[in-house]
């Protein structure tokens, strides 16, 4: 008997934002094995641990297979009526503002894009944000202020480039692995390029670190204001690309210059020598590239530390060349392909802006549709808030498990339990958000799903099946488009394929371009199944329309920012760490990732092998800090703070500073009791982009005895 061949699909990962392209081979006996793809830009055939595990990780244990309405089993046809009758429904009794949909960095481009047209161009409302307001919004907002859209400057190859590389709140090895991989291996090809890292804590990346500033947590404006003012100091500035391109140079070093060295070091938390020798290192050194992540996006002052290290980067022009540029790296598959069709609550699609009335008009023309979203919506934070008070009566969740994942998690929890209709769409169905739902809806998981997805240096790629859809499972932009249908829009929702969407958002993103966004990806407004099939790789936006070039692409190092003058806003910013810690609670919790587990643990929970690494929730403490409550390593703790307590295992370490500790945010208390800890962050937001500050709670810890 011949034996069937091995097929091998071309798919890209979907876990972190640094998009690593996945060859997915399905054996004949139906197995699955996956590899780094050799020819993909941004991994080059590497893999991390979670990329490597992902075969262990598809299999349908608690996957959710059929509809169900109310608890019991119910058809498709059945269930998508009540979602549209019920939305349909509220909107007329309440007004469109009743109703949001909360969706999620794991959609795939054309889902968010037929969700968001849904939204704000059917409903009327712009009530739809992602769970990337979490993990990114502060960089949205500091990008749109300073370049005036969202435009990400540079691409992975500048951290080959650099000769100096600053990570700040960033723990690169652990949350973008592969990307830290490359940065290792380009530093130990030329040992004279340097890294520093400044986190309050002493990370894994820091292993590879010239410098480590271990600041004060949120002090961050303050170190890169005192920079600034050190750059005009010390005759570093680029005076030419100042005056061609930019404007409000001056209040932005006069805003700088509120504190002194001493001024610096005092909210810093960092010493004198430490803090010049990094300023030097800055001001000597042309090639730099500032990686940011979650340590600075998720706090109350996000967008401040963004603008504070954008205009370092602009007014020493080192931005869009080779090896330069402020880059913020995003958390989640698909953040950047969320931040470009609209998923966030302030955004329209194709980069356009809900408050730029012409943007407005041009979408609206565009859709054809009836109505048009005419202010921001609620932000994630808000939008439970309002499920809460009663405001939002009909709210449908995509793909994500808020529960478990926003701050305030047991609010969020109530809420949801008192919401009048909630919806979700999801591949598992017994997770702590699916289980309050009333109609549950099964969609498609990652190995099924076909579409696109937008990693951090804004590179498109594909996600393609290589496995059947199990049971009743759908993708979910065919489960948006056959709500809207049925909701009355069939003819604007004629969806047959995830091509047709794509398309659309190609001709969506050139068309009437008024050269203030003079960036599209419409040569592929035409593209057919087969064309989408074949799409490789590339950059959007591109500097051109249709530029698709295989080199990367930069913007910026000749000016020709997205601003109605074309220069980029230095922003003034004078914010200080806020002050949390108090009496009752004395020390700073910081929440984030470990290297081995994803989001609240759905996927990677299933891999025993990932389990291995770290096993379960812990708290990091520093020693002076565990002597001091009578702590010792592998104890119990209660870690409490004003709106909950979790009991976490104490493990002590000098990488954490003293005055704060570390619990991280994937064990739900399906896999640890008690160790849930979005239980104890409070609903706090940077008032600019409404992300919530993460990273920055006041708690207090006790040695826990079990009653
Ligand atoms: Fe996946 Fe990120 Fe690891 Fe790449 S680095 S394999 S995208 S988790």
């Amino acid at each position: 008997m011949e034996e069937t061949a091995p097929t091998i699909t071309k798919t890209t990962c979907p876990y972190c934002g640094v998009g690593c392209g996945v060859l997915a081979t399905v054996a004949a006996d139906g197995s699955v094995a996956v590899r780094g793809d050799p020819d993909h830009p941004a991994n080059f055939g590497r893999l991390c641990s979670k990329g490597s595990a992902l075969a262990e990780t598809i299999d349908l244990d608690g996957r959710l297979l059929h509809p169900e309405i109310d608890g019991r089993r119910a058809g498709w046809d059945e269930a998508l009526d009540r979602v549209a009758e019920t939305f349909s429904r509220t909107i007329a009794e309440h007004g469109p503002g009743s109703v949001a949909f909360y969706v999620s960095g794991q959609l795939l481009n054309e889902d968010y894009y037929v969700a968001n047209k849904l939204m704000k161009g059917f409903i009327g409302t712009a009530n739809i944000d992602t769970n990337s307001r979490l993990c990114m919004a502060s960089s949205v907002a500091g990008h749109r202020r300073a370049f005036g859209a969202d435009t990400v400057p540079g691409s992975y190859r500048d951290l080959e480039l650099a000769d100096l590389v600053v990570l700040v709140g960033s723990n690169l090895a652990w949350c973008h692995p592969v990307l830290y991989q490359r940065l290792a291996a380009a530093k130990a090809e030329r040992p004279e390029m340097k890294v520093i890292v400044v986190d309050p804590r002493r990370t894994m990346t820091a292993d590879i670190a010239d410098q480590h500033l271990a600041i004060a947590p949120d002090g961050d404006v303050a170190l890169f204001n005192g920079l600034l003012a050190h750059l005009a100091e010390a005759g570093a500035l680029d005076e030419n690309y100042i005056a061609e391109h930019t404007t409000g140079f001056a209040e932005a070093l006069a805003a700088a210059w509120r504190l002194d060295m001493d001024g610096t070091a005092a909210e810093t938390g960092l010493d004198r020598a430490s803090i010049a020798e990094f300023y030097r290192l800055f001001a000597t050194t042309e090639k730099v590239v500032t990686v940011y992540s979650q340590g600075v996006n998720q706090s109350s002052v996000g967008t401040d530390k963004v603008s504070a290290i954008i205009n370092c980067h602009l007014a020493t022009g080192r931005i869009g060349r080779p090896g330069m540029g402020p880059f913020s790296v995003t958390g989640q598959p698909n953040a950047m392909g969320g931040r470009e069709v609209g998923g966030l609550a302030n955004m329209l699609a194709a980069h356009m802006d809900i408050d730029n009335a012409a943007h407005r008009e041009r979408v609206q023309r565009f859709w054809g549709s009836p109505v048009i979203a005419s202010a921001q919506g609620l932000k994630a934070v808000d939008m439970f808030r309002a499920v809460a008070d009663g405001r939002i009566k009909a709210l449908w969740i995509m793909a994500t498990n808020p529960v478990d994942s926003m701050p305030d998690g047991d609010m969020v929890e109530t809420a949801i339990r008192a919401c009048p209709f909630v919806v979700v769409s999801d591949v598992l169905g017994a997770t702590d958000t699916v289980r309050h739902a009333h109609v549950k809806l099964p969609a498609a998981a990652w190995g099924e799903k076909d579409g696109t997805v937008t990693n951090s240096e804004r590179r498109m790629s594909r996600q393609r099946p290589f496995l059947p859809l199990p049971g009743e499972a759908k993708p979910d932009w065919w489960i948006v488009t056959e709500v809207a249908r049925r909701m009355g829009f069939a003819e604007a929702f004629p969806y047959a394929s995830p091509a047709e969407i794509f398309a659309e958002h190609a001709a969506l993103s050139a068309f009437e371009n008024d050269g203030t966004r003079d960036f599209d990806i419409g040569t592929h407004a035409g593209i057919d199944a087969a064309g989408f099939d074949a799409l490789a790789p590339f950059q959007w936006p591109a500097r051109r329309a249709g530029e698709t070039s295989a080199d990367d692409i930069r913007f910026f190092a000749e000016g020709g920012f997205f601003t109605p003058d074309r220069k980029a806003r230095l922003v003034p910013v004078t914010t200080t760490a806020p002050a949390r810690v108090g009496e009752g609670f004395p020390l700073v919790l910081n929440t984030g990732r470990v290297r081995d587990q994803w989001h609240t643990m759905t996927r990677t929970g299933k891999s025993r092998r990932l389990s291995q690494h770290l096993a379960e929730p812990f708290v990091e403490i520093h020693p002076a800090d565990a002597a001091k409550y009578g702590i010792a390593d592998a104890d119990l703790v209660r870690v409490t703070s004003a709106r909950g307590a979790v009991v976490v295992r104490a493990l002590l370490t000098s990488r954490q500073r003293e005055g704060s500790v570390f619990v991280p945010m994937h064990w739900t208390d399906q896999f640890a009791a008690d160790g849930r800890v979005d239980r104890l962050v409070p609903p706090l937001t940077d008032p600019t982009s409404g992300q919530p500050a993460l990273k920055h709670v006041a708690v207090r810890i006790a040695r826990f005895a079990a009653a």
